[in-house]
């Protein structure tokens, strides 16, 4: 068993921990990152760039259709499911690479194994080696729920499945109307499955301005996308011939490939932490002050784990702006002001700051542009 000694050990090599692995290690601190899955996290291996890879695939049906308007002559085009996994697998190879590459460049040490917090000052790895640490930052990220807890729901999947089906689905019933919901529903509407969103609010995307939902729920079944709103799956079976869910309005599909898209929830069993005095919130979140603080001194937490605003470029800042603070000698903190999001739902809708309806709460004026 070997013993060695670091400033810091990050564990997790997604968004958030890569960032703040590398800028540590430039400021001169002696770096380690530790990822038992693949480097780059959710939204480099099974999130954001895939996603938007399939979002495109998804788009060249309209351009199909247009082009002969532009003097084009197609065959009738014929879509590859596994010609597109292929290539996506390829490019996330490609960019996991990279993210390995820039790591060792820094000069940060990548402890390809799962990781877990033995103390404040000590973080053991999945061969039984230990290593000394002055800080820890714990950026794991999160990991798919499967909800609601229904009978069947286990015949579902999950979005870290649904990128790699073996076979194109056919039929797809997706639970949920939230940012994966949506943009799957889109992408495999638009692909040729038989798209089914069952959710249980009136409109999609919760949280949304109104306006947004309308026009983003007439779009969807535009594209052929059946919207089951105020009806979500009770219970899910398996059939002879692939699933059938029954809603909450008595309705009956039949599918091949049922997806839980209803949210996500931060990885930390296991990791250790509440022994060595991390408090966690209920769902298992990191509790962490506005510099990335744990309850323990030594331990600190960036991006999903932390269960804030859970989005990449969030993750980033949080990691950029922790190792700045602790390695870099600067007093910086994140603005979680203003964020803003996209969603990649075709077409993608952008959003920043308040909401009509939390802007009409908030103030006795409010004036609305609109342009079609
Ligand atoms: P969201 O929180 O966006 O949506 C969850 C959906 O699941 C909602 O429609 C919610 O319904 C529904 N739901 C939750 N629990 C249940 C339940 N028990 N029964 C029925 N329905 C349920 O989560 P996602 O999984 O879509 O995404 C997770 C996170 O990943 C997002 O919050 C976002 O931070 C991030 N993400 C960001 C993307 C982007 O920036 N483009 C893309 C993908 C993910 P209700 O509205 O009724 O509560």
């Amino acid at each position: 068993m070997s013993q060695r000694d670091f400033d810091l050990i990050v564990i997790g090599a997604g968004s958030g921990g890569v960032r703040a692995a590398r800028v540590a290690a430039n400021h001169g601190a002696r770096v380690a990152i530790a990822e038992e899955f693949r480097v780059g996290g959710t939204c480099v291996i099974r999130g954001c760039v895939p996603k938007k890879l399939y979002v495109l695939a998804s788009r060249f049906r309209d351009a199909f259709d247009d082009a002969t308007g532009f003097g084009w002559s197609v065959e009738p085009p014929r879509f590859d499911w596994s010609r597109l996994v292929a290539a996506k697998e390829k490019e996330i190879t490609r960019l996991e690479g990279l993210y390995a590459q820039n790591l060792e460049k820094a000069g940060v040490e990548l402890i390809r194994q799962r990781a877990v917090v033995e103390d404040g000052a000590t973080v053991r790895f999945a061969d039984g080696d230990t290593a000394r640490t002055k800080t820890i930052l714990i950026a794991t990220g999160g990991a798919p729920v499967m909800e609601p807890r229904i009978p069947g729901i286990e015949l579902g999947i999950s979005s870290n499945e649904i990128f790699d089906l073996p076979a194109f689905p056919k039929r797809l019933l997706v639970i949920g109307a939230g940012y994966i919901a949506v943009e799957f529903a889109g992408v495999f509407g638009r692909l040729g499955s038989e798209t089914h969103m069952a959710f249980r609010a009136e409109l999609p995307l919760r949280g949304f301005d109104l306006d947004l939902r309308k026009r983003l729920a007439a779009a969807m079944i535009q594209d052929g996308v059946t919207l089951h709103a105020a009806a979500p799956p009770i219970a899910l079976e398996k059939t002879s011939g692939g699933l059938r869910a029954h809603l909450a309005n008595g309705a009956e599909i039949e599918v091949d490939v049922a997806l839980a898209a209803t949210g996500r929830r931060p990885a930390t069993a296991g990791l250790g932490l509440e022994q060595a005095g991390a408090r966690l919130r209920e769902n298992g979140a990191v509790i962490v002050d506005a510099r990335a603080r744990s309850s323990a001194p030594s331990i600190h937490a960036v991006g999903d784990v932390t269960d804030r605003i859970n989005l990449t470029p969030v993750a980033i800042r949080e990691g950029q702006a922790f190792a700045d603070r602790l390695f870099g000698g600067r007093d910086v903190e994140v603005d979680y002001d203003s964020v803003p999001s996209a969603v990649f739902s075709t077409p993608e809708i952008g959003t920043v700051g308040l909401t009509e309806e939390e802007a009409t709460q908030r103030f006795a004026e409010v004036a609305v542009f609109a342009t079609a």
